[in-house]
């Protein structure tokens, strides 16, 4: 399998994803349309990233809860711009038992309203604020056109449900957690993101304000990393989540959502993968380092194997994530080809001259053929191959940052506006008007990603020349 090559991502690179996605076994396709199976090596990969966020969660005051798949359908009828967002992707559960139901359940395509629902029993005083919680589930949206990972009719991710006594508070909330983002996308996934607003056209449904995270992938195409909601007092109105506050006063709570889902495995493929296979994220990575014995016959397997073995159990417990290739009869040229497609960070080879000298040969998967190699001695090899890991982490990142850049245009008119969306994105000031942002798209088929937080100057819109105090972020999109 690892021996077929792929195609290039120069050549076709829709199709050098779909088929890394499956090679590296990753993901499969389920018997329903735009559904994902998805596999241990790309479900190991979900958990670190679960790991990493659920951390960043609980170290700023969630928790984790369970809410039911099943809403009532009354509920998403509820907050009126929530249905009109929703309502076209939802799937409809009309008959349970056998028998046909007396009102149909929707299953989630997200959990604002049954939140809603509990959270209004839940609060009653000020003293029950903030309520801080998040779940990890997977969501249901009819999707058309579906890709592993990046669309699919189910898909997994978290969801947070806030809920505060202010606005102000509220808001801070939804900052925080486009941070709490920013920093596991910086450092988990090496992934360079700009923090910003979506437009009122691109917010979510229900919400007042969105903020998203945008990233530049391997094709220069744009993809929504997350987002975080503050919906005001939208979903406290229509499902009465109130609290006496401290005068006896009975208000409508603040709330907020946020949701990163496993679109992001889609993101780390494309924005860290070459022609070889997928480059993982030391930091997320199943295994940060698979050892491969190198051998030709069964006397210097006798020498090899044990150093080998003792390899892998030094660096297991370093805390490395290490895998040993035993694996007989294939030959350490298609192992190195195999684990290469499934873009473990490091190699660590063992033949019979390096068990003689004491030491192993490393090789870093960011950097393929004789470049990436080194000589370690088996002396302080958790210590060296740590250090590595990091040094490839940081690396992973200035690449990606440093291709964003050179594929990051800023336009002062319209006509390098049109020119830069054909290679990646373009800076751009903007009026704010849904007119000007509905040109762009109509004659692009870019769309304004982000406002991002940070801004400097005024300028005059792209579009049609008005004032303009904010630059956007324009690009074609996954
Ligand atoms: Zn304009």
């Amino acid at each position: 399998m690892a021996e077929q090559k792929l195609p290039t991502r120069a050549e076709d690179f829709s199709e050098w994803y779909n088929q890394l996605v499956l090679r590296a076994e990753l993901a499969d396709y389920a018997p329903v349309r735009g559904c994902m199976i998805v596999r241990p090596y790309g479900w190991a990969l979900w958990e670190n990233i679960q790991a990493a966020l659920d951390a960043r969660f609980k170290a700023t005051g969630h928790v984790n809860a369970a809410f039911p798949m099943f809403i009532p359908h009354s509920f998403i009828e509820k907050e009126k711009a929530h249905v009109e967002g929703f309502s076209p992707q939802l799937a409809v559960v009309t008959h349970g038992g056998g028998k046909k139901l007396e009102e149909p359940l929707v299953i989630r395509p997200t959990s604002e309203t049954i939140i809603g629902h509990a959270y209004a029993k839940w609060i009653q005083s000020y003293r029950d604020l903030p309520v801080l919680i998040n779940l990890w589930n997977s969501v249901v949206r009819w999707e058309l056109r579906t890709r592993l990972f990046l669309r699919t009719l189910e898909f997994f991710w978290q969801e947070g449900h806030t809920a505060h006594a202010t606005y102000e508070e509220a808001q801070a909330e939804t900052l925080r957690m486009l941070d709490v983002y920013t920093d596991f996308a910086r450092n988990e996934a090496a992934v360079p993101v700009i923090p910003g607003r979506k437009s009122e056209s691109e917010k979510f449904a229900g919400a007042d304000v969105t903020y998203s995270l945008e990233a530049m992938m391997g094709d220069t195409k744009a993809l929504q990393f997350c987002t975080s909601h503050n919906l005001g007092q939208n979903f406290a109105k229509a499902f009465e989540i109130r609290y006496l506050d401290p005068t006896g006063v009975l208000q409508h709570c603040w709330t907020t959502s946020w949701g990163l889902s496993s679109r992001v495995v889609g993101a780390i493929i494309m924005v860290h993968g070459d022609d070889q296979g997928l480059i993982l994220p030391p930091r997320l990575a199943p295994f940060q380092a698979v050892v491969v014995p190198i051998f030709k016959n069964d006397d210097e397997k006798g020498a090899v194997v044990p150093a080998a073995k003792k390899v892998l159990e030094s660096l297991t417990a370093a805390g490395i994530r290490t895998r040993l290739d035993a694996r007989e009869g294939l030959t350490p040229g298609f192992k190195f080809n195999d684990w290469e497609m499934r873009g473990v960070p490091l190699r660590v080879e063992i033949g019979p001259k390096d068990v003689a000298k004491q030491s192993v040969v490393l090789a870093r998967r960011d950097r393929p053929g004789k470049e990436g190699k080194s000589f370690a001695s088996l002396e302080g090899l958790a210590d060296t191959v740590t250090k590595l890991l990091a040094e490839i982490q940081a690396a992973l990142y200035q690449r990606a940052l440093a291709f964003r850049d050179a594929h990051t245009v800023e336009a002062g008119d319209y006509s390098q506006l049109k020119a830069g969306v054909e290679s990646g994105f373009v800076l751009a000031y903007w009026c704010g008007r849904a007119a000007c942002e509905e040109r762009v798209k109509e004659e692009t088929k870019a769309t304004l990603r982000c406002v991002p937080l940070e801004q400097s100057g005024e300028g005059r819109c792209v579009v049609c020349g008005e004032a303009a105090r904010e630059k956007g972020v324009f690009a074609k999109a996954y």
